[in-house]
């Protein structure tokens, strides 16, 4: 049995999933205490719920302390189950959240899966579904395993309502590799959707993103969603670059205005372009994780953030990977992955 406290580190769901992810991945039990312990409203939201129960499906598990507000589960895994799933958050909460937990077993499963998701697929402190499908999904696919991801509606917080379907072709081994030049720039691109708001709002949002990337109207267009249940507002910025695509997202607020939300998310992208980094900083905690299953793999990033560091620490605990940040420039580090 692996016990991991929950409360160490960044102290939030991020270690419950990872943990979770990996219980599944080693088919081997796990508890997870102090759950979300740094948070205001510490235990199980109802998305970790939804992933809890998501990895007691795919794990085909025992599970104890699966309530809202739990601060302590226990995972017995006794399979990966492909095949089709349909977990429902029951809320805006994340569902490319509750992905990355079950994701890296299904990437090494016997079978191939469908997974049908709903809930929130655009999260503001979360991987949005422009994030997923373009900057995550294909570095998997570099490492051998065919991850499909389909938006079928968009599910904005607080309506929630959205839809994902995920195919899964796995690898029977993850393929290494680095990632330490971004290489050329090929194009930078980007969209602002608005659902159910006035459309004003993504133009203004554009132009502002323009005053800062430069770029023509074509590059950066306002998109107008018909489908989803409730208000919205996204704006991602796509660098495409030879070796990697990294997106930037900025989400409307209430009381921001849209040349603020416009201008954030544009300099976000200026300064990953001014810089030599070629994994963005919510690319950097995410890519751990395939890369140590991988075995081993380098990428070049800015300064580790908080999530970075603990996910490290819990492979490094739970796994024995090796993981090493090195400083090679005034923002700029390198990670090198060996398990
Ligand atoms: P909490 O316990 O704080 O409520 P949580 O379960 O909502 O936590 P975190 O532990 O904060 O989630 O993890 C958030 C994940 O979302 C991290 O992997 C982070 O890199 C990712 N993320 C956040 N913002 C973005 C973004 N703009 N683009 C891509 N990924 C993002």
């Amino acid at each position: 049995m692996i016990t991991i406290d929950g409360s160490e580190g960044e102290g939030g769901g991020q270690i419950l999933r990872t943990t979770l992810a990996l219980s599944l991945v080693l088919r081997t039990p796990v508890t997870i205490t102090n759950i979300r312990k740094g948070r205001a409203k510490p235990g199980l939201l109802r998305q970790h719920l939804a992933a809890v129960n998501a990895a007691a499906a795919v794990g085909a598990a025992e599970v104890t302390g699966a309530e809202l507000l739990s601060g302590e589960v226990t995972l017995r895994p006794t399979a990966i189950l492909g095949g089709r799933h349909r977990f429902a958050i029951g809320s805006a909460g994340s569902t490319i959240l509750l992905l990355q937990t079950v994701l890296p077993a299904l990437l090494v499963a016997d079978a191939p899966s469908q997974l049908v998701l709903e809930g929130g697929t655009h999260n503001p402190s979360a991987p949005p579904f422009p994030h997923l499908q373009r900057a995550f999904l294909p570095l998997l696919e570099r490492m051998g395993a065919r991850v499909r991801a389909e938006c079928e509606r968009p599910g904005f917080y607080p309506a929630g309502g959205g839809r994902l379907v995920i195919n899964i072709t796995p690898a029977a081994l993850l393929t290494p590799f680095s990632l330490l030049e971004r290489g050329a720039t090929k194009r930078v691109w980007g969209v602002a959707v608005v659902a159910n708001l006035p459309p004003s709002i993504a133009v203004r949002e554009m132009a502002a993103v323009r005053s800062i990337l430069g770029g023509d109207e074509e590059s950066f267009r306002p998109q107008v969603l018909r489908d989803a249940l409730g208000p919205g507002n996204v704006v991602t910025i796509d660098v495409e670059s030879e070796h990697v695509t990294e997106v930037f997202t900025g989400f409307g607020e209430r009381g921001v205005r849209a040349e603020k939300v416009g201008e954030r998310v544009a300099r976000e992208a200026r300064d990953y372009l001014d810089s030599n980094a070629v994994v963005g900083e919510h690319l950097a905690d995410q890519l751990l994780l395939p890369m140590v299953l991988a075995g081993s793999g380098a990428f070049r990033t800015v300064e580790p953030s908080s999530h970075t560091t603990t996910q490290a620490d819990l492979l490094r605990k739970i796994l024995g990977a090796k993981i090493r940040f090195v400083k090679d420039g005034e923002q700029s580090h390198v990670v090198e992955i060996e398990r």
